[in-house]
């Protein structure tokens, strides 16, 4: 692996370029965040071939390796959560993704409202709509988040958050990283993580070993001696 496809080497600083169009996916443009925090991306991740065995809701479902690049957005809206500058978002899945976009709502929604997440800051109040919103959270195939991260290399494996799409590795979703043995926690992990990027939040370090990990750890990778932790405000 070269530096420049190193994830690690990835952030809004140093990113080996900052996307200036558009991203766009089979000739469909895509809309980009509004008030976009920053226009960067991160990757997050490494492939992680181990086997697991994940307990959660649609854990261990088979997702295909390529998809169309359509999503279906999960319907309906959440009220706002949170005080400050209102932030709204869309939980989306890839057409041929088998898994529910309501489901996926709700697990999205249930992280990022916790008394834990990124509202408890107070700088941010969050609400999911059913469309033309500040971050879309999508749920991809390998392929199509690859396709949506370029140039950061994602590598079949890896999430990320380019400009104002949080773009969630579906493999990762079902099959979870081998820091984490729940499932569950690795999702709110996965979850806080990129939306913490949309929000304008740079990757943290383990500050002491067997501390809870920052929530900016790039914690599939590693926990840095630190333990696991989904959570912005543990
Ligand atoms: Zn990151």
């Amino acid at each position: 692996m070269t530096s420049a496809a190193d994830p690690s080497r990835i952030d809004a600083e140093t990113g080996p370029a900052t996307p200036t169009a558009t991203p766009t996916l089979s000739g469909v443009p895509l809309r980009t965040a509004k008030p976009s925090p920053r226009a960067s991306a991160q990757a997050d991740g490494r492939p992680d071939r181990r086997k697991r065995r994940p307990s959660s809701a649609e854990a261990g479902v088979r997702v295909p390796e390529e998809g169309p690049g359509r999503f279906e957005i999960a319907p309906g809206s959440t009220g706002s959560t949170g005080a400050g500058q209102l932030v709204t978002y869309t939980v989306e899945v890839e057409v041929g993704v088998p898994l529910a976009a309501r489901k996926a709502a709700g697990i999205v929604d249930a992280t990022l409202t916790d008394p834990r997440g990124w509202t408890a800051g107070d700088t941010r109040a969050l609400q999911r709509v059913a469309g033309d919103a500040d971050v879309r959270v999508l749920l991809a195939t390998p392929g199509t988040t690859d396709a949506l991260c370029a140039p950061l290399d994602t590598g079949g494996r890896l999430s990320c958050r380019n400009g104002g799409l949080v773009v969630l590795n579906a493999w990762r979703w079902v099959n979870g990283a081998a820091t984490y043995d729940d499932l569950d926690d690795y999702r709110r992990y996965l979850v806080n993580h990129e939306f913490g990027h949309a929000l304008g939040n740079d990757h943290e370090y383990c500050p002491n070993p067997g501390d809870p990990a920052p929530v900016m750890v790039q914690q599939t990778k590693s926990l840095e001696g630190c333990r696991p932790n989904p959570w912005p405000f543990p």
